[in-house]
């Protein structure tokens, strides 16, 4: 049915469809089709599909998470209104913020951050009684040596 274009050309980069842009160094190339978002939603993946570049074939458990918190309707929806320089850091966030959902279906991300915060306090208090005692010490050091 499809003709992989990119399979064979991917040294030869001169690709009829690209519209005179020059190829990113970062983006995934080769995209692997039909992507682990398609194949989980049981549909066609198409050349344009959006979802494709950030959830390959391997990587099936980071599309579940989301779809079953964010819906995949809406993790397209979301792509679609986003630059694609933007598109992964998204991806990422709503996969790290399902996860934590799934985890704590009350907070959340709200609970991890929290959490982090909480013990990002303790060590800074930690962090400057260690301190304290040091310019202590140096203080004791410095006195009887004259
Ligand atoms: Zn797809």
């Amino acid at each position: 049915m499809d003709h992989t274009e990119a399979a064979n050309s991917n040294s030869n980069s001169t690709s009829p469809s690209s519209s005179s842009s020059p190829p990113p160094p970062l983006p995934p190339a080769v995209v692997l089709r039909p992507c682990a978002a398609c194949k989980i939603l049981r549909r066609r993946c198409a050349e344009n599909c959006v979802l494709a570049p950030y959830f390959p074939p391997t990587e099936r458990a980071k599309f579940k998470i989301a779809h079953r918190v964010f819906g995949a309707s809406k993790i397209i929806k979301f792509l679609q209104e986003l630059p694609e320089s933007q598109r992964a850091d998204a991806v990422s966030s709503m996969v790290y913020e399902a996860s934590a959902r799934i985890r704590d279906p009350v907070y959340g991300c709200a609970g991890a951050i929290c959490h982090l915060q909480k013990q990002a306090n303790e060590l800074q208090a930690q962090l400057a009684k260690a301190q304290a005692e040091l310019v202590n010490m140096q203080c004791q050091q410095a006195m009887p040596a004259s």
